[in-house]
């Protein structure tokens, strides 16, 4: 994505286009392998040796606040980030930890604001974790 285009994606957000608020969210929208903020820290300090985790962690916490982002809770270990913001479902891979993007099934799919229980439901996460294809094909695991 060029760089033009994620300026207008904060600026379009009510964000303050920041050189680190411009970094962060072009390395997201570059990488969609939904990354940590250690592994965001890590890339972008190399370029910008004033850059600190915790300015990483503010602005991953702004752009999560204003909905360019979101927040992908299914590895416990760490929460990771993806600015991909389509309905899918993630998927982590027990072997080699990797997440990728899966699509909803067609039950999920386009069922945002529905009620269960007279329980408004405004967003919906789905989870699944196995083997990646990869991981089975390197004979990591035992069909
Ligand atoms: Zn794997
Ligand atoms: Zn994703």
């Amino acid at each position: 994505m060029e760089q033009s285009q994620t300026i207008n994606k904060l600026i379009t957000h009510n964000i303050k286009p920041s050189l680190q608020r411009i970094a962060v969210l072009q390395y997201l929208d570059i990488n969609k392998n939904h990354p940590s903020v250690d592994e965001i820290f890590n890339v972008l300090s190399k370029d910008m040796p004033t850059l600190s985790r915790t300015t990483v962690y503010n602005v991953l916490k702004l752009l999560y606040s204003k909905g360019l982002i979101q927040m992908i809770t299914i590895n416990e270990k760490q929460v990771l980030f993806d600015s991909n913001m389509e309905n899918h479902a993630h998927f982590i891979c027990k072997s080699c930890n990797k997440v990728v993007d899966l699509n909803l099934p067609e039950t999920i799919k386009d069922t945002q604001n529905f009620m269960i229980d007279n329980n408004l439901i405004e967003e919906t996460h789905v989870y699944y974790k196995g083997m990646c294809s990869e991981c089975i094909k390197n004979k990591n695991y035992e069909l």
